[in-house]
């Protein structure tokens, strides 16, 4: 069979922050061999957002399926480990738990883990949910390798993603998409033209180019130049739900080598996040302005940072939620121009991979057909609002009442899909899934153990396993993951030898 429809000839990214390059890495690598050609415009005058540091391990996806090695990422972007989140004073203050990435546990007889390892503490049992987590115990341990043999070890289920210096990591991102042939032009665009079908038709610049395309990508940020300023494509506004709506962020000094781990502090109106990196640490505070002000909020985060600042700490404000439409006609909104979720769990970077694999998948050609986009949408709004309860749940399960923020989230209203999925776990520990989620089963378990949520009873079938067996078993597989941590380097070490930031 042949295809008979034309293909698209241009692509143009508008915008270089983080996800107009890795919009530009990832179709480089996936259009190579067409005749599709690329360009990304740059502005000299407007800055990226500079934040955005910490990564899920789809990231490691992200960097295979764009052909960018992970040696030289790490490399280049002073990059560090990221095992999951050390949350700290959200169930109540003094009290932390770790969201860790990869498996937790082993089925045991096709009983799920989580209900082999409810039954045993109810016969007694004392290993902790954690204690069956590799990753987990990497992080408690700041130990790690990404030594292939680990498959055959009982570390094998580990997952890992990276935090990475944003600036650096555009930088580098830059290098490889211009070596592989996408147009760089270093101008702002001034306006934008549309035909009469409300298909953008061309850009005019400040330097007096006028660049035409097939379509285009609107990597514009906050803003959405392309497909909120001229497309008029409205915004679903989730703050009901998520009430933080501003940052101040700063870089500090580091003060030792880096933890494998983002740390996500509770504080009186909100969190503080530490991401560490091999040259800096990146600090911020992700507060709610009904509750704070930004004198406040930077003062706490002056207080709390570990190192000297080397950035003056700086406000961002944002609004949760996302794009009605994340593809109209012919534009595509990527990053932050197609929504943003406070980013307690770093799902942003993720949303922008997820964008384009959902892009690539009902990939337009001349023809615009109205299906794809149709699917593409409802693909990505499912994503969106996958995530989007996953950090509501942190919220809404807090015991915390020491600020008016805290006592407002106990009472907070929640969706109906978050209600729902609380509701079942409650019964028995069961868990709505759809295979695509970011945050499966061990996630959802791991952050409901962290604000002990836990069910009224545990799955029936699981009471004809041997309970004394079970028990040895369970502290069996504990030592096993632990032993073998411990015979890993650090995580300073790791870097040290296999990644060191490379001086430019
Ligand atoms: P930006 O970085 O804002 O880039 C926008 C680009 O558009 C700039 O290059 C600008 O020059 C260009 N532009 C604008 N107007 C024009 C014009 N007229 N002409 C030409 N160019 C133009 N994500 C994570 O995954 N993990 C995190 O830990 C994380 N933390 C975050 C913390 C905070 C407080 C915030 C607000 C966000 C965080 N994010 C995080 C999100 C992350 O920062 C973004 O997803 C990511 O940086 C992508 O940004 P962007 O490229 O969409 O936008």
């Amino acid at each position: 069979m042949k295809n008979t429809e034309k293909p698209l000839e241009s692509i143009c990214i508008v915008g270089g922050g983080s996800a107009g390059w890795m919009a530009a890495s990832l179709l480089s690598n996936v259009l190579k061999g067409s005749n599709t050609k690329i360009t990304l415009i740059e502005s000299p005058d407007i800055a990226t957002i500079g934040v955005g540091e910490a990564t899920v391990p789809s990231f490691m996806a992200f960097l295979k399926d764009a052909r960018l090695p992970v040696k030289e990422f790490m490399q280049a972007t002073a990059g560090s480990i990221k095992l999951g989140i050390r949350f700290e004073n959200w169930y109540q203050q003094q009290h932390h738990f770790l969201h860790p990435f990869g498996k937790i546990g082993r089925n045991i007889d096709g009983h799920d883990f989580y209900q082999v390892w409810l039954k045993t503490l109810a016969d007694g049992n004392e290993t902790r949910w954690m204690d069956h987590s590799p990753s987990g115990i990497m992080s408690e341990e700041h130990r790690f390798t990404a030594d292939p043999q680990l498959i055959n070890t009982p570390l094998a289920t580990y997952g890992y993603a990276l935090h990475l210096d944003a600036a650096y990591a555009a930088r580098h991102m830059r290098e490889i998409t211009l070596a592989r042939g996408v147009q760089r032009i270093e101008a702002t665009v001034a306006s934008v033209q549309t035909d009469e079908r409300q298909f953008i038709k061309s850009l005019q610049l400040t330097n007096g180019e006028t660049v035409t395309s097939d379509f285009f990508i609107d990597c514009t940020g906050f803003r959405g130049l392309l497909i909120s300023e001229t497309l008029k494509v409205g915004y679903e506004d989730w703050s009901n739900y998520l009430p933080c709506n501003r940052a101040v962020a700063g870089q500090t000094e580091n003060t030792g080598d880096p933890l494998p781990y983002t740390v996500a502090s509770a504080r009186a109106a909100g969190w503080t996040w530490k991401i560490p990196l091999q040259h800096r640490d990146g600090n911020g505070y992700v507060f709610a302005s009904d509750f704070c002000s930004d004198d406040e909020a930077i003062q706490t985060l002056i207080n709390v940072v570990d190192g000297k600042f080397i950035q003056e700490p700086r406000i961002i404000p944002f609004v949760s939620g996302m794009r009605k439409k994340i593809w109209h006609n012919n534009c595509l909104a990527l990053g932050l121009a197609s929504g943003f979720i406070e980013p307690l769990e770093s799902t942003a970077i993720h949303l922008v991979y997820r964008n384009l694999v959902h892009f690539i998948r009902n990939f337009p050609d001349q023809q615009f057909d109205e299906n794809l986009q149709q699917q593409f949408n409802s693909e990505i709004a499912r994503d969106y609002v996958e995530i989007r309860d996953f950090v509501i749940l942190h919220y809404c399960t807090t015991k915390r009442d020491d600020t008016e923020f805290w006592r407002w989230c106990q009472n907070m209203d929640i969706p109906d899909s978050l209600r729902e999925k609380i509701e079942l776990f409650g019964h028995r520990g069961q868990l709505k899934h759809h295979p695509e989620d970011l945050f499966g089963a061990d996630s959802w378990y791991s952050i409901l153990e962290g604000m002990n949520v836990r069910p009224k009873k545990y799955h029936p079938l699981v009471d004809a396993l041997d309970s004394q067996k079970l028990a040895h078993s369970l502290n069996q597989g504990a030592k096993a993951i632990r032993d073998t941590v411990m015979k890993l380097p650090s995580h300073g070490d790791f870097l040290r030898q296999h990644c060191p930031v490379k001086k430019t």
